[in-house]
């Protein structure tokens, strides 16, 4: 029996625009602008979600939540995050630990990262220590700092028992 560890990175960019509600991780947070996009532009939560599908070699989230696809039209992204976890979840791999960053010159953050740290970890039911939640400005340069655009990046570590394949009898056959 060994432990099998894989590593996923995930990385999202979306516009700002007027009359949309912003969404960090599940969490609604206060701002003049949200971000837009064909769900709700939950920027974290696609790379989180991705992170999930790089560790677990699921492909890409494109992939299996078309944005061509009606379906999905301002989709809560909490329901792809938990299609994905199930996903992962029945390869028999649990989650380790997620890191992640958010990336947006406004507003401040610091109020929000503990609300949406434990969102997180209420969304993939894993404990809250093992969910560490950043946030940087982009320096009042590129889209980031000019506040065009909003973008998250996240690491997720997996975890799961391997059994070696049951040794085959010697001295039978058929
Ligand atoms: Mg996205």
């Amino acid at each position: 029996m060994s432990i099998e560890q894989r590593v996923g990175l995930g990385h999202d960019t979306h516009r700002l625009e007027e009359g949309r509600r912003l969404v960090l991780g599940g969490v609604a947070v206060e701002f003049e602008r949200g971000l837009a996009g064909h769900s709700d532009a939950d920027v974290l939560l696609h790379a989180i979600t991705d992170a999930l599908l790089g560790a677990a070699a699921l492909g890409d989230i494109g992939e299996l939540f078309p944005d061509t696809d009606p379906k999905y039209r301002g989709i809560d992204s909490t329901l792809l995050l938990e299609e994905v976890r199930q996903r992962v979840e029945a390869l028999g791999y649990r989650i380790v630990n997620l890191d992640c960053t958010i990336l947006a010159q406004r507003p401040k953050l610091s109020h929000y990262k503990p609300l949406i740290r434990s969102r997180l970890a209420r969304l993939l039911a894993i404990p809250e220590e093992v969910v560490n939640v950043k946030a940087k400005t982009g320096e009042r340069v590129g889209p980031i700092g000019r506040e065009e655009a909003m973008s998250a990046d996240a690491v997720v570590l997996l975890a799961r028992t391997v059994h070696p394949p049951p040794h085959s009898t010697s001295g039978t056959s058929s």
